[in-house]
């Protein structure tokens, strides 16, 4: 049984946008892209979904997230000039206040709003994985989740490993063809050397997806280079010994195996030209989260020196405590809005007056960005050649995007219409391995109703 997709614009990625165009999708798999009339006459029996002035890109992938963290959207805006209080809250009110089911509810909850935004792929990192996954296979989206790992006491990593693996073992056998495992050891701060060097190396031989949070914050880069600041009087005061590395982050990470797993790792803000280079060489991967870091004032990573070095970068909302929302074409705007204004500032700050006016040209193009939010997340997965692009033989993962709100039109170009003027919002169809699972409005796979009710009761039990 094959299904056209039809619309104003088909924008595959990896070839040029076709106008009047169409998917053709069988099953799982796209089997075609074209002109509409073309595809139309290739498969005169199939069925025909006509979408009129609107856009089918390939679905949007979020390379970083924290779903059952949904319910914490708004909760810790007093604390987030103080990440360290930010980060306790937060722990505590998910360890302590929340039941399993509630955080399968706020995860599912989570991937309803991605799945309304056009987002059919998720690294999700998850205290609760079980839970995550749960949530990812009911929504129907497809997805890696990392079960987090903590443990900064040296004397306790062994034993903490092998939680961890206790936990993997199970984790696999909830694994579907669309979610998969992986591991995530939290954060260097979170973690320390001994039990990183566990997991890499488990993630090595078990063929296990690895994703960190690295160089996030200023107090990361003062634990790592000189053992001050409220990291590092935070584990005094619990009694841990650090050893100060001395180095940057990324040096550190490399030091200790995790760079050998080609890790996604999370922020990368606080690298310099040498972890860069770095992060090319061991072909590690970058979810670059510009609207968290922006919103919790952590700085700004350099997104377009990554492009420009090649390295592999997708876009992550973080969670929604820290952006407030799941929204990948917003991510993408507001990462092309931060480059341009840095790239002018830094110009600014190291010429001289009359050197010049502060205008230069710079690289990033909207076809570029709407790349790296499906293209460059599906890299940073390692999904590259099943996902991320509109071409026959991938996975039938898309999205469709409406264009003819008062907000985008006129439109000269579907692709800078899509990142400047269009937001999750205007998203009208989500489909994944050939599974519609959001159309008219509505989320088909779960019942938002009973989860918008049991949100609010959520919300009133952090509340207290
Ligand atoms: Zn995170």
């Amino acid at each position: 049984m094959t299904t056209l997709y039809c619309a104003r614009w088909v924008l595959p990625v990896s070839s040029t946008a076709v106008a009047d165009g169409a998917i053709a999708v069988d099953g799982e798999t796209i089997i075609a892209v074209g002109p509409r009339a073309a595809l139309v006459s290739q498969f005169p029996e199939a069925t025909t979904r006509e979408f009129g002035e609107s856009a089918i890109i390939p679905g949007l992938v979020n390379a970083h997230s924290h779903l059952e963290l949904t319910a914490m959207r708004g909760f810790l805006e007093k604390e987030e000039t103080d990440f360290f209080a930010w980060l306790k809250k937060l722990t505590i009110a998910r360890r302590e206040r929340l039941s399993a089911d509630d955080l399968n509810v706020s995860a599912t909850w989570g991937a309803c709003e991605a799945a309304r935004a056009g987002v059919t792929c998720i690294a999700d990192a998850s205290d609760s994985a079980f839970e995550s996954m749960n949530a990812l296979r009911d929504v129907g989206l497809r997805g890696i989740v990392f079960q987090e790992s903590f443990g900064p006491d040296p004397r306790l990593a062994k034993e903490n490993f092998e939680k961890l693996s206790a936990r993997i073992a199970q984790l696999r056998e909830r694994e579907t063809p669309l979610v998969k495992c992986g591991v995530s050891p939290h954060a260097p701060y979170t973690v320390c050397a001994p039990q990183l060097e566990m997991i890499a190396n488990f993630s090595v031989t078990e063929s296990l997806p690895l994703m960190m949070h690295a160089a996030e914050t200023f107090m990361e880069v003062s634990l790592m280079r000189e053992g001050r600041g409220p990291f590092a009087e935070g584990l005094r005061r619990r009694g841990i010994e650090w050893q100060t590395p001395g180095v940057s982050t990324i040096q550190y990470l490399n030091d200790h195996g995790v760079l050998e797993t080609r890790p996604l790792l999370a922020h990368c803000i606080y690298v310099d030209e040498s972890d860069l280079e770095t992060i090319k060489q061991a072909r590690t991967r970058v979810a670059h989260c510009p609207k968290s870091n922006a919103k919790l004032g952590h700085g700004v990573a350099p997104f377009e020196k990554m492009l420009e070095k090649g390295i592999t970068v997708g876009f992550g909302s973080d969670s929604v405590a820290s952006n407030n929302t799941c929204d990948l074409l917003e991510e993408a705007r507001f990462a092309l809005l931060l480059a341009r204004s840095e790239a002018t500032a830094n110009v600014r700050t190291t010429n001289k007056p009359g050197e010049d006016d502060g205008r230069q040209n710079h690289g990033l193009s909207a076809d570029e960005l709407i790349q790296t939010a499906t293209l460059g997340g599906a890299r940073a997965l390692d999904l590259q050649g099943q996902i991320g692009e509109l071409r026959d033989g991938v996975q039938a993962d898309f999205a469709v995007i409406a264009l003819n709100g008062p907000h985008q039109i006129p439109s000269y170009d579907p692709a800078s219409t899509l990142l400047f003027a269009s937001s999750g919002r205007d998203v009208v169809l989500t489909v994944v391995a050939g599974r519609e699972v959001y159309r008219f409005g509505q989320v088909v796979t779960v019942d938002e109703d009973r989860l918008r009710a049991r949100m609010k009761e959520i919300a009133e039990k952090l509340r207290v």
